[in-house]
């Protein structure tokens, strides 16, 4: 591990200065993902800024009947608040790791958790999001659980985070700060398509910290459901998995957000799916056509065909699950 410089920030702008100051610093939050970069030698930051002295962990009502979350909320928090007006959010987030890393991870590590793609995780591998320029060896590799929708000629990797697909289904906000001041991304946003530059994963600057995650208080979104395909029941990243937030109103709907994750470079949002439920009947024939539409535009790899019919299944699911418990 490189030598490194550690600092407990004491307030939220001397984290900030200090990011300016050195383009080589990275924060911490929970550690469970920077350390094991380090260690492995994939990041080399120059400093580590400690968040953890900074009241960044509070979860507070907003005037419109929606919730701020602290970006250093960690991922068991239990609040009442989230469980029963979003419950996409508190599925999602038991969904993810083990208790044990749950109890060490953050929101706002969660979001920027880098990709499991093993050829990024081991540096002996060519992989342009950790060396720019250097090739993607997952092209000419495994990459049965690579993406299928989204992807570049440079990149094919699925983003890790199960919040953040239930995020893109509440249409959460992420509150950022840096030495320009505080602006707010929406969560489409926030993550970026690999296109040429896969290393540009956020559109968070350099001097920038998340300060918080806000969801509007929509009624829909107390009617929402997280379904995760795994390959065992804990301690596994998605293979697939759908966020859904619908709302009925006699008889047909009137609102539907709908997002995948395991499937795309970004937690990916399904808008075709959303189209096709649209002033229809919540019925088996709607759900039918949205879960095919969910995979619209999919490339698949001739190793990862399997996610095409595994996206729609858990689409399906999910919206299937939902209109049951109405
Ligand atoms: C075995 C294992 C299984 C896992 N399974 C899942 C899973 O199924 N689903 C899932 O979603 N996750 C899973 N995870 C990921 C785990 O949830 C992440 O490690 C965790 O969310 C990262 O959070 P953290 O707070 O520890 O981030 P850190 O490791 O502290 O930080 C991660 C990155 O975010 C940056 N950062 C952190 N906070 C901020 C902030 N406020 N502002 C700016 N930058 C910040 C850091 O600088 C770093 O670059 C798994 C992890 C492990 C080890
Ligand atoms: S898929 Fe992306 S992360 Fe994986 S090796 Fe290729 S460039 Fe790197």
């Amino acid at each position: 591990m490189q030598p490194f410089q550690y600092v407990r920030a004491r307030s939220v702008g001397e984290a900030v200065g200090l990011l300016a100051r050195h383009p080589e610093a990275e924060v911490v939050a929970g550690a469970t993902d920077l350390t094991t970069l380090m260690r492995d030698g994939i990041r080399r930051p120059s400093h580590l800024i400690d968040l953890n002295g900074l009241a960044l962990d509070k979860i507070s009502a907003l005037p419109d009947g929606g919730l701020r979350i602290g970006a250093l909320c960690r991922n068991t928090t239990d609040d009442q608040r989230i469980v029963r007006r979003f419950p996409v959010l508190a599925e999602a987030l038991r969904s993810g790791a083990s208790q044990q890393i749950r109890n060490r991870a953050t929101f706002g590590g969660n979001l920027l958790q880098r990709v499991r793609c093993p050829y990024y995780r081991q540096p002996e591998f060519a992989c342009n999001r950790r060396d720019p320029g250097s090739g993607c060896a997952a092209l000419d590799g495994d990459s049965s659980r690579h993406a299928i929708l989204g992807t570049s000629g440079s990149c094919v990797a699925v983003h890790p985070s199960d919040c953040a697909v239930a995020l893109q289904a509440l249409d959460a906000e992420v509150v950022v700060r840096g030495a320009r001041g505080e602006r707010r991304i929406p969560i489409d946003a926030f993550h970026r398509l690999p296109g040429r530059t896969p290393e540009r994963e956020v559109m968070l600057r350099d001097d920038e910290i998340i300060l918080a995650v806000e969801l509007p208080g929509r009624a829909s979104s107390a009617h929402s459901h997280y379904v995760k395909f795994r390959e065992r029941a804990s301690y596994a990243f998605a293979l697939a998995s759908a966020a859904v937030a619908v709302e009925v109103r006699g008889g047909t709907v009137r609102s539907a957000r709908i997002a995948l994750g395991g499937v795309a470079p970004k937690p990916w949002r399904a808008r075709a799916a959303e189209r096709a439920l649209l002033g229809r009947p919540f019925d088996e024939d709607a759900i039918d056509v949205a879960a095919r539409a969910a995979t619209s535009g999919a490339a698949p790899r001739p190793d990862n065909t399997y996610k095409v019919s595994l996206a729609q299944a858990v689409v399906r699911r999910a919206l299937t699950e939902l209109g049951g418990a109405r």
